[in-house]
């Protein structure tokens, strides 16, 4: 799979919302897939069933079917840190280039976005 599905940015309004399911999920982990319109990322879809265990989550992303304008994974971690674990970086790889952590209290300062391998990735905020 490649990565050649390259954004200029995420819509302030799809980052807004991605904060507001982090606050509503917490103290579990939330996770979704970020879609794009081809130019920004602008849509969340949610991963049904978050009333999981932190961890889980991720695996319910790995049952999502492939979507051709998925471009990247977005998950909270309850906790305010914003490394990926290992069992992160195993999933990034799998769903795009770009791959979301949001971190508590997930203010528009808590979240970095990663490539598949782990390198942090610029994704500008843009006024849609
Ligand atoms: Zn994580």
């Amino acid at each position: 799979m490649g990565y050649s599905k390259r954004v200029a940015g995420i819509a302030r309004d799809a980052l807004r919302l991605i904060l507001e399911a982090c606050k509503s999920t917490h103290p579990k982990e939330f996770a979704g897939l970020l879609r794009s319109d081809g130019r920004l990322i602008t849509e969340v879809l949610l991963v049904p069933g978050t009333t999981s265990d932190e961890g889980s989550a991720r695996m319910l992303l790995d049952m999502m079917p492939l979507d051709i304008s998925i471009v990247g994974s977005v998950h909270s971690h309850p906790v305010h840190d914003l490394r990926f674990s290992e069992a992160d970086i195993c999933m990034f790889g799998a769903k795009g280039y770009y791959n979301i952590i949001v971190a508590y209290p997930y203010t528009e300062m808590d979240w970095a976005c990663y490539s598949p391998s782990g390198e942090r990735v610029n994704l500008p905020v843009v006024e849609a």
